[in-house]
C-alpha cells in the first residue's frame, strides 16, 4: 500500500463535510462497507452513513481527487445500518479499487492509534487530539503520542542463480517467502538484515541493495525490501520462527506469497534480473 495518485493528505478537520465524503469507519478492527461482500462492496459516503449518529471519533485523512475522506473510530456497540456490513480489510484486497484500499489501510492505522492512545502512557490522564498535527496530547503532563509506524525489513538472499526462501511457522500453508523482521532500537536497516538472516537461518550476507517499500497496515508496519548476496555459512533454520529453508533454483520455485504482496514483487523482480544474467 502507498499514497494513491490524486490524494492530498491533510489532518485539520474542515468546518463542514459534504455528503460525498468517504467514511472509512472501523469497529473493533473491522471496516464498514456498503453492498454485499460477494459483489462489489464500496466505502460508504456520509450521505449513506451519518457521522452524527455514529458515536466515536473522526479524523480527517485528506482529499482523493477533491473528495474528502475521514477515518472513523466507531463505538464498540455501533450497529451496522441496513445494507452495510463489517469486514476485515484483507477480505477487500481483490474487490476494492487500489486507491480506496490504500486509504482504508491508512485509516485503519489511524483508528487503531486513536483507540489505543485514549489515555496518557505516562500519567494515565485522558488524552485529547492536538491542534495543528496528527497527535494526541496529555492535558496534565504534556506527553504527546503520534501514530506509530514500525520499520521492518524484508530481504531476498541470492547465491548465484539460487534464491533463499523460507517457510515461517506462522504461514498457514506450504508457502515460502523472503526473510523478514522488525528493526530493533539502535539498529540500522542493514544491521537488522544481517542480524535477522544470521539468527533465522545462520548465514552471512553482503551487497545489501534497496528494492522498494510498502506500507502494511497489519498493524502499522513500513516494510522495506532489499536483496542481498550470500557470503558464508550453512543453512540452519532457527526452528522457532523458521520451519524450513532452502536454496531454490530459478526453475524450481516453491509456492510463493500472494501477487499483491511486496514479497512476491521482490521475488519476481529478482528472478527476472537473474534470468537476464545480472
Ligand atoms: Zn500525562
Amino acid at each position: 500500500m502507498h499514497t494513491p495518485d490524486g490524494f492530498t493528505p491533510l489532518h485539520a478537520m474542515p468546518a463542514t463535510l459534504g455528503t460525498s465524503t468517504l467514511a472509512f469507519a472501523y469497529r473493533d478492527g473491522k471496516i464498514l462497507v456498503a453492498g454485499a461482500l460477494n459483489e462489489a462492496p464500496s466505502i460508504p459516503t456520509l450521505h449513506m452513513f451519518s457521522l452524527a449518529a455514529a458515536p466515536g471519533s473522526a479524523h480527517f485523512l485528506g482529499t482523493l481527487a477533491g473528495t474528502a475522506c475521514v477515518a472513523v473510530n466507531l463505538a464498540d456497540d455501533f450497529q451496522e445500518p441496513t445494507g452495510m456490513c463489517f469486514t476485515g480489510l484483507r477480505a477487500l484486497f481483490l474487490t476494492l479499487p487500489e486507491p480506496l484500499l490504500a486509504l482504508a489501510g491508512r485509516a485503519y492505522q489511524i483508528v487503531e492509534w486513536d483507540r489505543t492512545h485514549r489515555f496518557c502512557g505516562r500519567c494515565g490522564t485522558p488524552t485529547r487530539d492536538k491542534a495543528g498535527e496528527r497527535a494526541k496530547e496529555c492535558p496534565a503532563c504534556g506527553q504527546t503520542a503520534y501514530p506509530r509506524v514500525s520499520p521492518a525489513m524484508m530481504v531476498l538472499v541470492t547465491r548465484g542463480r539460487e534464491l533463499l526462501l523460507a517457510r515461517a511457522n506462522r504461514f498457514p500453508t506450504a508457502m515460502y517467502s523472503a526473510l523478514a523482521g522488525f528493526v530493533e532500537p539502535g539498529e540500522t536497516i542493514e544491521d537488522c538484515i544481517r542480524r535477522e538472516v544470521r539468527e533465522e537461518v545462520g548465514v552471512e550476507v553482503n551487497a545489501i541493495t534497496y528494492f522498494a517499500s510498502q506500507s502494511w497496515a497489519f498493524p502499522h508496519s513500513l516494510m522495506i525490501a532489499y536483496t542481498a548476496e550470500y557470503v558464508s555459512g550453512e543453512l540452519a533454520p532457527d526452528g522457532t520462527e523458521i520451519a524450513d529453508v532452502h536454496w531454490f533454483p530459478l526453475d524450481a520455485l516453491p509456492q510463493l506469497p500472494s501477487p499483491v504482496s511486496i514479497a512476491r514483487h521482490l521475488i519476481e523482480a529478482t528472478v527476472a534480473r537473474l534470468r537476464n544474467g545480472r
